[in-house]
């Protein structure tokens, strides 16, 4: 840290990513991407043509890009943010809705926390029950920022609508955000919602069903006037935030999205396999609507089992915070990488015996 890092930024924890690394190749089920390549339509759309045009600006307003989801979901484009990931949304809305503190569970996505200091806003941590399903009182009537993943993360665990139409109701002043990263595993959107509920903020991303994590795209779906502080504030930090290539790729996932549908069923498929094999392998499975699973062994704690794959080739996602220290999360990959995971497991369980 060098000595002219202002004060508010000295204590802050940044998030820690997934590994992403480079020294061989493993088979990654580590950060939730997709097996699956783009659809062709996106492939072929990147042409030399496409790459000479880089030199020029980008398009601030994402017309296309916008339109083509307006369709899909059937709202006007006014209706849509685009951005940068969907981490972009997160920290934007802690920086325009959480003057009054923001409210969110123990056990969730960590970056919830990190923007929360980021932007210097009090923190309220609602620990989710005991079965890590959302105490959906806890988060009634908290009239600051209520931030919610909806599949929550690293859970899997879904939380129903009717739970976020009480939350919605009784937060009538203040913002509450829905992540649905992993909706399309199986979960229910709240997307419909949005016509009825001008503080919800339902934030999604093309990096996980869409299969374009390298290319950073997410988007938010709000009443006008929610997309239109969002959009405020990205005029006030980087109007150019959608690079020309992801631009083109997401209008046209958004135009072959059966390919994607299609992809979705076949993880969901895959995750069904490796809860049934895992099960019969002793372990416990959290009922996961997402594109991974969360399980711990009574047989090898989450940390060993964790180190013992990555020496045999297979990332997987361990977190050190006690209460989920004996879990690890297993992102759902292709039926043949699945069949791999689960031989090292029981490899590995056979060794430890
Ligand atoms: N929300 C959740 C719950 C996530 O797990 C992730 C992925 N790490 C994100 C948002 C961010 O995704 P992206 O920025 O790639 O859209």
């Amino acid at each position: 840290m060098s000595k002219f890092l202002c004060q508010r930024l000295q204590t802050l924890e940044a998030y820690t990513p997934g590994e992403q690394p480079r020294d061989k190749k493993y088979i990654k089920l580590n950060t939730n991407e997709s097996p699956f390549p783009p659809s062709q339509g996106v492939i072929s759309a990147i042409t030399a043509g496409e790459i000479e045009d880089l030199r020029l600006y980008c398009d601030p307003e994402c017309k296309a890009l916008r339109q083509a989801l307006a369709g899909l979901y059937q709202v006007k484009p006014e209706n849509i943010y685009l951005a940068n990931g969907s981490d972009d949304i997160l920290n934007f809305a802690f920086m325009a809705y959480g003057q009054a503190g923001a409210a969110f569970a123990d056990i969730t996505y960590g970056f919830y926390s990190v923007f929360a200091q980021l932007n210097g806003i009090a923190a309220d941590v609602i620990p989710l029950k005991e079965d890590f399903t959302l105490d959906v009182d806890g988060f009634c009537n908290q009239n600051k920022l209520v931030v919610i993943a909806n599949p929550n993360a690293p859970t899997g665990l879904e939380i129903p609508l009717s739970d976020i139409e009480r939350i919605l109701k009784t937060n009538p002043n203040s913002v509450v955000l829905i992540d649905e990263a992993y909706v399309e595993f199986g979960g229910i959107s709240c997307v419909e919602l949005t016509r009825n509920y001008s503080n919800l903020l339902c934030v999604k991303t093309f990096s996980k069903s869409h299969s374009m994590a390298g290319a950073r795209l997410g988007y938010a779906i709000a009443s006008e006037a929610l997309i239109a502080d969002l959009e405020t504030i990205k005029y006030s930090t980087n109007p150019y935030n959608i690079n020309r290539l992801t631009q083109i790729a997401g209008t046209k996932a958004v135009e072959e999205n059966d390919y994607y549908r299609e992809n979705c069923k076949k993880i969901m498929a895959n995750r069904d396999y490796t809860v049934s094999e895992l099960e019969k392998l002793g372990f416990s499975v959290l009922p996961s609507k997402a594109n991974f699973i969360f399980a711990k062994s009574d047989k090898i704690d989450g940390l060993s089992l964790y180190q013992k794959l990555k020496e045999k080739g297979v990332l997987i996602r361990h977190f050190e915070k006690p209460r989920i220290r004996d879990y690890n999360r297993i992102t759902i990959g292709s039926r043949a990488e699945m069949e791999i995971f689960i031989t090292k497991v029981t490899e590995i369980l056979g060794e430890a015996l």
